[in-house]
C-alpha cells in the first residue's frame, strides 16, 4: 500500500468517525427534546403509557412493525417503572425517525385526534341505516350477519384507525378486480393489458353479457374485464403457483398480513357461475383472450380470487398502498410501480362502483371499488386508504352504509378530488396542523394589512375569511393598517361597517395605534366614525 493511499484511508476513517459521532449527538438531542415534550410535569421521568398513548393519539399503534423494537424494550416495564431521559433514548433509538415525526406532528394527518373524532361521529351516525339486503346468490353470503359493520383507515404514513368489526374476515369479492388488474399490469405493461381490455365505463350491469365495439370487455372493474385480467396473470405458471403469486401480492399490499381463502365461497361461486361462463365463451368467440388461454382454468382462478378473505384492518392497508403510489405504508416496500397505481386508480374512479360509478365520481369524487360482500375500498390519493364493510347492498350491489359513509366523509372533510377549487369551503382539512387553517388566514390578512394591500384584503373577504379575526396578541388587520398608516384599508373597514375599536392584548385600539404612528388623517377618520 502506498503512503498516499494509507493516508487517504486514515483520513476517511477519521471522517467516518466524526460523522458517526455527530449523528449520535443529533439523535441524542432529538430524543432529549422528545422526552421533554412527554415529561409534562418536568420531574425528569415519564412512564411507558405516556409514550404509547402519545403515539396512539397520532395513529401509530403498538402493533405497528415500524416501532416493534421500542415496544419490545418497553414490554418488561410496568407503569410503576420510571423512565428517565437516558432509558428513553435507549428505548426509542432504533425507531427514532418515525417516533420523532409522530410526536412532532409531522405525519400526513398531523391532528389525528380531530380526524378520528370526525370519522367516529360519521360511523355512529350511519349505524342506524339498515337499508338494503345482503347478497343471496350463494348461501355463504346470505348467511353473513347483516349487522357486521366496520371502518378502517390507514394513511400513507401508516397512521391507523379502526372501528367496529374490523378484525372479522370477509371475502373480498369484486374488490379483487383492481388488485388483479395491478398484477396483470406489473407483469405485462399497459400496452399489452389494454390490447385485451378497454378502459371505458360500460354503462351496463357489472355482469352483463356485453363487450365493446372491438369485442373486448369494457374495463377491468366489471366481470368480463376481471376475467381477462386473470388471463393475463402469469400464464406461464401452473394454477397453484399462479394463485400463490396473487396471495403474495395481497400480503405485500396489506402490510405482510397473509390473507385467508374461503373454500366454501369458492365452490359455491363455481356452481352458480353460468353468467361468468357465458361471458368467458363470448370473449373466446371474439378472440379476446391472449393465445393459449385455458378458459375453464381462468374462470376457476377468477372465482378463487373473489374468495380471498381479509379483515377490514388489512384491507385498509391494501387501499393505502394504492393511495401511496404502490408502496405499502406499513412495510415501506414497493409492491407495484407508481404508474400501475395511477392507472388502477383512474379506472376505479370511473368504473369502480358498478352502475353507480358516474354518480359516485360526481358526488364523492374519489376512486373506489365495492364488492358484493359489502366491502368498499376508498382511496384518497397521497393521503389514505379507507375500507368500509357492511353487508347490506343497494340495488346496484354497493354496500348501503359504505356509500352513506363515503358521502358524509366528503361532506365534512375536503377529500373530494375537486374540493381544492373551493377556497371558502368550511370543510375540515385533515392535512393541516391543529389551528393551522385559522392561523394561516390571520397571518395572511395581517400581512396584507401591513402592506396596505387592499386587493388582497378584499379577496380574503370575498373568500369568506373573517378579516376581523385577531392573532394571538389580539392584533387585527385594522390595528396593523392603522399603525402602518394605510388609510385605504381603514376606509374599507369603515365602508363595510366593521367593528372599528377592537382591543389588542395590551388594551390598545386602532385609533391609539394611529396616534402613536402620527398618522393624522387616519386619526381624524377613525375619530369621526367612533365616539373617541
Ligand atoms: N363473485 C362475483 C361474481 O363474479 C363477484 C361479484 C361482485 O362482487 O361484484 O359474480
Amino acid at each position: 500500500m502506498t503512503k498516499t493511499s494509507t493516508k487517504r484511508k486514515l483520513q476517511s476513517s477519521a471522517d467516518e468517525k466524526r460523522l458517526t459521532s455527530s449523528v449520535v449527538e443529533l439523535n441524542l438531542s432529538t430524543s432529549r427534546s422528545l422526552f421533554k415534550s412527554l415529561d409534562l410535569n418536568g420531574d425528569g421521568f415519564i412512564i411507558k403509557s405516556d409514550l404509547i398513548n402519545s403515539l396512539e393519539q397520532r395513529g401509530i399503534l403498538p402493533d405497528d412493525i415500524r416501532i416493534s423494537e421500542t415496544i419490545k424494550k418497553l414490554s418488561p416495564l410496568s407503569d410503576a417503572d420510571k423512565i428517565d431521559q437516558h432509558l428513553f433514548h435507549e428505548v426509542i433509538s432504533q425507531n427514532l425517525t418515525l417516533i420523532e415525526r409522530s410526536l412532532k406532528g409531522d405525519l400526513i394527518i398531523p391532528d389525528f385526534i380531530t380526524f378520528s373524532d370526525i370519522v367516529t361521529d360519521i360511523y355512529e351516525a350511519v349505524r342506524p341505516n339498515q337499508g338494503g339486503a345482503v347478497a343471496d346468490y350463494i348461501p355463504q353470503l346470505a348467511r353473513v350477519n347483516p349487522e357486521n359493520y366496520a371502518i378502517s383507515i390507514c394513511t400513507v404514513d401508516g397512521q391507523r384507525l379502526s372501528l367496529g368489526n374490523h378484525d372479522v374476515s370477509y371475502c373480498v369479492q369484486s374488490t379483487c378486480k383492481p388488485i388483479n388488474y395491478c398484477i396483470a399490469m406489473e407483469k405485462n405493461g399497459e400496452k399489452k393489458v389494454h390490447q385485451h381490455v378497454g378502459r371505458e365505463p360500460s354503462g351496463r350491469g357489472f355482469n352483463e353479457l356485453t363487450l365493446n365495439k372491438d369485442g373486448l370487455p369494457h374495463n377491468p372493474m366489471i366481470n368480463a374485464g376481471a376475467i381477462m385480467s386473470c388471463a393475463l396473470i402469469h400464464p406461464e405458471l401452473d394454477v397453484s403457483e399462479r394463485f400463490d403469486k396473487v396471495m403474495s401480492f395481497w400480503q405485500a399490499m396489506s402490510g405482510d398480513v397473509r390473507p385467508g381463502f374461503n373454500n366454501a365461497v369458492y365452490l359455491s361461486e363455481r356452481q352458480t357461475a353460468d353468467r361468468n361462463y357465458a361471458l368467458g365463451y363470448f370473449m373466446r368467440e371474439k378472440n379476446a383472450f391472449p393465445e393459449n388461454t385455458d378458459l375453464h382454468e381462468i374462470l376457476e382462478f377468477y372465482f378463487q380470487c373473489c374468495s380471498i378473505e381479509l379483515t377490514a384492518g388489512a384491507h385498509a392497508n391494501v387501499a393505502a398502498t394504492l393511495a401511496n403510489g404502490g408502496i405499502c405504508p406499513a412495510t415501506g416496500s414497493r409492491v407495484m410501480s407508481a404508474e400501475t397505481a395511477k392507472c388502477c386508480l383512474s379506472l376505479m374512479y370511473s368504473c369502480g362502483m358498478y352502475d353507480f360509478s358516474g354518480e359516485f365520481a360526481f358526488s364523492v369524487g374519489l376512486p373506489a371499488k365495492s364488492g358484493v360482500s359489502g366491502s368498499l375500498i376508498l382511496v384518497i390519493p397521497g393521503v389514505c386508504g379507507i375500507t368500509i364493510w357492511s353487508p347490506r347492498l343497494d340495488e346496484y350491489g354497493n354496500s348501503v352504509r359504505a356509500v352513506d359513509i363515503s358521502q358524509r366523509l366528503v361532506d365534512r372533510l375536503n377529500f373530494h378530488i375537486y374540493d381544492s377549487l373551493i377556497t371558502d369551503s368550511n370543510k375540515h382539512d385533515p392535512l393541516l396542523q391543529k389551528n393551522e387553517e385559522k392561523l394561516k388566514g390571520v397571518m395572511v390578512a395581517n400581512y396584507a394589512a401591513s402592506q396596505g394591500d387592499l386587493n388582497e384584503i378584499k379577496n380574503l373577504d370575498a373568500r369568506g375569511l373573517d378579516i376581523d379575526v385577531a392573532d394571538y396578541d389580539g392584533r387585527t388587520p385594522l390595528h396593523v393598517a392603522a399603525a402602518e398608516g394605510h388609510i385605504n384599508i381603514i376606509e374599507f373597514f369603515i365602508e363595510t361597517k366593521r367593528n372599528l375599536s377592537p382591543r389588542d392584548r395590551w388594551g390598545a385600539t386602532p385609533l391609539e395605534d394611529a396616534k402613536q404612528g402620527k398618522h393624522t388623517s387616519i386619526v381624524e377618520l377613525l375619530q369621526s366614525h367612533t365616539n373617541h
